[in-house]
This record gives C-alpha cells, sequence and structure tokens, in this order.
C-alpha cells in the first residue's frame, strides 16, 4: 500500500472518512490507526465504507484478485510459454476456469494474450533498430524459430489487421431502436457489432473492416443484436451476464484489449472520462492512447465505448455517431 502496488490484491478503508480505496489509489496516505484491510471490495462494502471515487475499487474488483495475478504473471514472464497449469497453480484455480475467466474478461484466452503482448514487444524492439536476432530475444521469443512459428501459429490480431484474410464471418443484420445494426461473428465469437442508419450501409461496414473476409449471411446472430439492446435499455438484472462475454471474438494490441476490458465495467448508466480509465490502468498519460482505444473498438453496446465521455462530460466523439451516443446514454439514464 505504501508503494501504491497497483498489482496488490487487496483493499483499504479509512475509517475517518468512510471510503475503501485499491492500493494503487493516488489519494492522500492515511495515518496507520485509521486504516482497515479487506480482502474483497465486498467486504469493504459490508464494513460500511463506501467506494472511493477516484479509484473506483468496485470496479477493479472484478479486474483483480486472480485475473490480476494471471496477467501480471503473463506479463511478467514473457520469456517462455506459461501453461494454463501453471497459471493454475498460482492461483489456486483449475486450468479450465482461468482459461474460462481470463477469456471472459479479456476476449481473449491466455495464450493469445502472451502471444499479443510478444508480438508487440517483437515490433516495438524492431522500431527501436534492435538486430532481428537480438528482438526477438528481447520479445521473450526463445529462438528465431519460435518467432516465426508464432506468426504461423496465426497471430490473431495481425489476421485482423489484415482486413480478416482468412476469415471466415457470418452476418446479420437487424433493425433496432437505434437504428440498423449488424453483427458479425467467427467461428470464436461475436467480432463486430455497428450501428448504422441504413441496412445497407450496415452491411458496407462490415466489408470495410473486413475487406478480405468470407462473408456469409448467419440469421441465428441476431441474438447478439437483442442482447446488445437489452444491455442498454432491459432493467432484468443479469443482462450482462446473459450476453456471454466469453463469446466475443475480440483482437487488438495488450492496451487495447485492457482498454476494453475496462469498458465492459462501467455499469449501465455511468460514465467515465479518458482520462479516469487512463488512470484506472495504471497509465495517466495514457488519456489518448485510450481515446484511440475507444474509436477503434468493433463491438457497439456490448463493449460500451458510448459510456466514455470528455472530463467537461461533453459527449466528445462516437465511432458510430455522437448522436447515437447521446441516444444511449439517455435511454441508460432513463432506467
Ligand atoms: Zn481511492
Amino acid at each position: 500500500m505504501l508503494t501504491r502496488d497497483v498489482k496488490a490484491a487487496f483493499f483499504y478503508g479509512v475509517t475517518t472518512t468512510g471510503v475503501f480505496c485499491r492500493p494503487g489509489c493516488a489519494s492522500r496516505r492515511p495515518l496507520r490507526a485509521n486504516v482497515r484491510f479487506f480482502r474483497s471490495a465486498s467486504e469493504a462494502i459490508a464494513a460500511g465504507f463506501r467506494p472511493c471515487e477516484r479509484c473506483h475499487p468496485t470496479i477493479a474488483a472484478a479486474w483483480g484478485g486472480p485475473l490480476d495475478k494471471i496477467r501480471a504473471h503473463l506479463e511478467d514472464h514473457l520469456d517462455r510459454m506459461v501453461s494454463l497449469k501453471e497459471l493454475g497453480r498460482i492461483t489456486d484455480l483449475s486450468p479450465f476456469t482461468v482459461q474460462r475467466i481470463f477469456k471472459r474478461a479479456m476476449g481473449v484466452s491466455p495464450l493469445q494474450y502472451q502471444r499479443v503482448l510478444r508480438a508487440g514487444r517483437l515490433r516495438g524492439a524492431l522500431k527501436r533498430g534492435g538486430a532481428v536476432t537480438d528482438a526477438i530475444y528481447e520479445a521473450g521469443f526463445g529462438s528465431s524459430s519460435r518467432a516465426y512459428e508464432g506468426a504461423a501459429l496465426g497471430m490473431t490480431p495481425a489476421r485482423f489487421a489484415q482486413g480478416g484474410r482468412g476469415e471466415r464471418i457470418g452476418w446479420c443484420i437487424a433493425r433496432s431502436p437505434f437504428g440498423w445494426m449488424i453483427a458479425g461473428a467467427t467461428g470464436r465469437g461475436l467480432c463486430w457489432l455497428a450501428l448504422a442508419g441504413t441496412a445497407a450501409e450496415a452491411q458496407a461496414s462490415l466489408r470495410t473492416e473486413f475487406p478480405l473476409a468470407t462473408l456469409h449471411r448467419d440469421s441465428a446472430l441476431s441474438k447478439w443484436v437483442e442482447k446488445a439492446v437489452a444491455s442498454v435499455r432491459s432493467s432484468a438484472a443479469g443482462v450482462q451476464d446473459q450476453a456471454a462475454p466469453e463469446a466475443l471474438d475480440l483482437r487488438g494490441t495488450a492496451f487495447q484489449l485492457r482498454v476494453w476490458q475496462a469498458l465492459r465495467q462501467i455499469p449501465r448508466g455511468q460514465t467515465r472520462s479518458y482520462s479516469e480509465l487512463a488512470r484506472q490502468l495504471g497509465d495517466t498519460k495514457a488519456t489518448r492512447a485510450v481515446a484511440r482505444a475507444c474509436a477503434t473498438n468493433r463491438v457497439a453496446l456490448l463493449v460500451p465505448c458510448h459510456r466514455v465521455v470528455g472530463a467537461s462530460g461533453s459527449l466528445t466523439g462516437y465511432r458510430w455517431g455522437v448522436d447515437r451516443k447521446r441516444k444511449l446514454l439517455d435511454a441508460e439514464k432513463a432506467l
């Protein structure tokens, strides 16, 4: 707590203010005599503390604990492949559970996340002018053949970057209260959910995002449009869970994945500013990068980038039009 370790898996409450925080919170350190420690956000709440406005400990709660441990462990051991079994050992979970909770939170498996991190490091090292072999070792690939192997295995984010070459994407168009919507899904899950003024515009959006993918119509995907609309409008509890986030096929850089994951922790009816999200991700200078990650979100509503606004509360931009963003936020506030 004294070193503001963002990875520390506990919470502290301050008896004089009645507020509880994550250890990484930027607020002033209280006197030791006024501090109580908790294992979870719910324990702190049960003890009568309310969440800090600055570090949003309840939002971080879903992200803390085993997930944080898994992510930190992967990031600390890029020099070798980390198995699900190993991740299970450090979290006291079964390899199956590790896979499931990580995929649900991040939209990618632990193995895919490792690949994304390594590929990012490799690109970074090459950009800094390192020799190729040095860059490969620095990125945590044990040998050059393994780096190429990694690429050959299908570096999935790169594949998407190449316009979906080699991907089969099913699609379905439906009308919604917020305009026409199109859902696109690979065999791994939902990869595209967009809003549009007309059916033709919706269809064109998919083609533009994945110019090289093989597209086919799949009417079963209309369930995604229903789930997305329900995530904004329905007052039924548990809608978020029904949206089965493990069935999303999100692909991006490690940073994008973390931003999208953080977006999914913003409760319906609430908003966050870009700088708040950056702080939550532990990098106050990343505000612009957060904004870019929001602008490149491929799954409208279910990855609720519409819940991010300017510091002054202004709507700023929205990939699918600021008017629609206003409509979505109004619908959420009306509940
Ligand atoms: Zn705090």
